[in-house]
């Protein structure tokens, strides 16, 4: 057994996750792309086929028995939600997209009401797109300005020049927790404590935190926090808006339809409580109820076995990547996630990507929805190799070997 895997079972996880055991190109499937979405739990899956097979319903307006199962079944990953990041009541718990919906809620709705000519919007030089644009198109409608927090050579937010540019103009700070691109994990507590002394309120992009790291969102005491259930063994389609009671409420909704009401008439309309109000139209309930396991899934190992386990993969990694010639890692934050980006003299990135893919080896190419920290770098893309639970030091293994065998025709 894995020497790293003595505080994990990773036979029992792996047998979680029938993707893995499969050849893609003639070769077991090696699957590093778990930061663009991770593989499904199995008890996802079968939650997926129950729901379709035998509880399908619309939920919240049915008196029949199928509709309550299936209203039981949305509201108790509600509460599991609200459990998983601690949040004081489920009513803060608002179900979406995905991350980016989430943020393109608090965008529109928070930021339109709230935001005016001259307020400051400061994001990093590290964000995802979906962290950047709806911010841009918040200020274009507001006249808000947005201000871009440097970071440093290895991907590090510099947290002198942040807090400079806090100030009493500074109305939201909105930062991701792991960056996608390079993995660093960024000190958001801090982040949140000082933008809160200036009064700004505070969104974190939980995106690739969530499946690695635990989230207190009342310890962090974050205003807004983001989450993708794809990248947290779940479904697609489902993602989470925490907001605080306070904050919610006096928010108006995001988009019209049902559900979001409270009554409707041609001389006006009344809106629903929190967190209704903000999810107009039918769901994606199945998808919602089976999140419910892909926590269950996470909890079970324990978020700190997790962390654990992925660090130890991260270090395992770099210590053999570190050997191979043309090797250049981007990004090497001195607190990181199992993300690795790299780039290997002479080969491209995306001929990289393929010549891996021919060999079952799964890992994703280009800039990762983060041009301008691209640009930053000075760089068109990278490589990146992300680790979930159930990865193993024998897939690193074959990576590198691979890896090696490429720079040695091509490099
Ligand atoms: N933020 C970060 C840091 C991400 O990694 C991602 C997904 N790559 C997103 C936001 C967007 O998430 P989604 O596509 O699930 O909406």
């Amino acid at each position: 057994m894995n020497t790293v895997a003595t505080a994990i079972d990773l036979r029992a996880i792996r047998a979680q996750f029938p993707v893995l055991d499969q050849e893609v190109n003639g070769k077991p499937l090696i699957y590093f792309d778990n930061a663009a979405s991770s593989q499904t739990a199995k008890a996802v899956v079968d939650s997926l086929v129950q729901f379709y097979e035998r509880d399908h319903a619309n939920i919240h307006r049915g008196i029949h028995t199928l509709a309550e199962r299936s209203t039981k079944g949305f509201e108790a990953t509600r509460e599991r939600v609200q459990q998983f990041i601690n949040a004081g009541e489920a009513d803060e718990i608002v179900f979406t997209k995905g991350t980016t919906e989430s943020i393109n809620l608090v965008a529109h709705s928070w930021a339109t009401t709230f935001l005016k000519e001259g307020d400051e919007i400061l994001i990093s030089q590290l964000e995802h797109h979906s962290n950047i644009v709806p911010w841009q198109l918040a200020a274009e409608r507001t006249g808000a300005v947005i201000k871009v927090i440097p970071i440093n050579n290895v991907g590090e937010i510099l947290q002198e020049e942040y807090k400079k540019l806090l100030s009493d103009k500074t109305k939201l700070v909105a930062v991701n927790y792991v960056s996608n691109s390079l993995g660093t994990i960024n000190p958001v507590n801090e982040m949140i404590r000082s933008a809160h002394e200036v009064g700004a309120t505070v969104l974190i992009d939980a995106a690739q935190a969530s499946p690695h790291i635990k989230i207190d969102v009342q310890e962090m005491d974050c205003d807004f926090l983001a989450l993708s259930s794809h990248k947290m063994y779940g479904p697609t389609g489902v993602g989470v808006l925490y907001g605080k009671r306070d904050l919610l409420e006096e928010m108006p909704p995001y988009q019209g339809g049902g559900e979001m009401i409270k009554d409707v008439s041609f001389n006006g309309t009344t809106y629903n409580d929190i967190p209704y109000k903000f999810e107009a139209g039918t769901p994606n309930i199945g998808e919602v109820i089976a999140f419910k396991y892909a926590m269950d899934f996470i909890d079970n190992i324990g978020h700190d076995v997790i962390k654990e386990y992925e660090h130890k993969l991260l270090m395992y990694a770099n210590d053999k990547l570190r050997k191979i010639k043309g090797f250049t890692p981007i990004g090497t934050a001195k607190n990181k996630a199992s993300v690795i980006s790299f780039l290997i003299e002479n080969v491209h990135p995306y001929d990289l990507g393929q010549l891996l893919d021919v060999r079952g080896i799964a890992v994703r190419t280009g800039h990762h929805c983060t041009q301008p920290l691209m640009d930053f770098l000075q760089i068109d893309g990278t490589v990146r190799a992300s680790f979930a639970v159930y990865n193993t030091e024998e897939e690193i293994d074959v990576f590198c070997d691979a890896l090696e065998s490429i720079v040695k025709k091509f490099g």
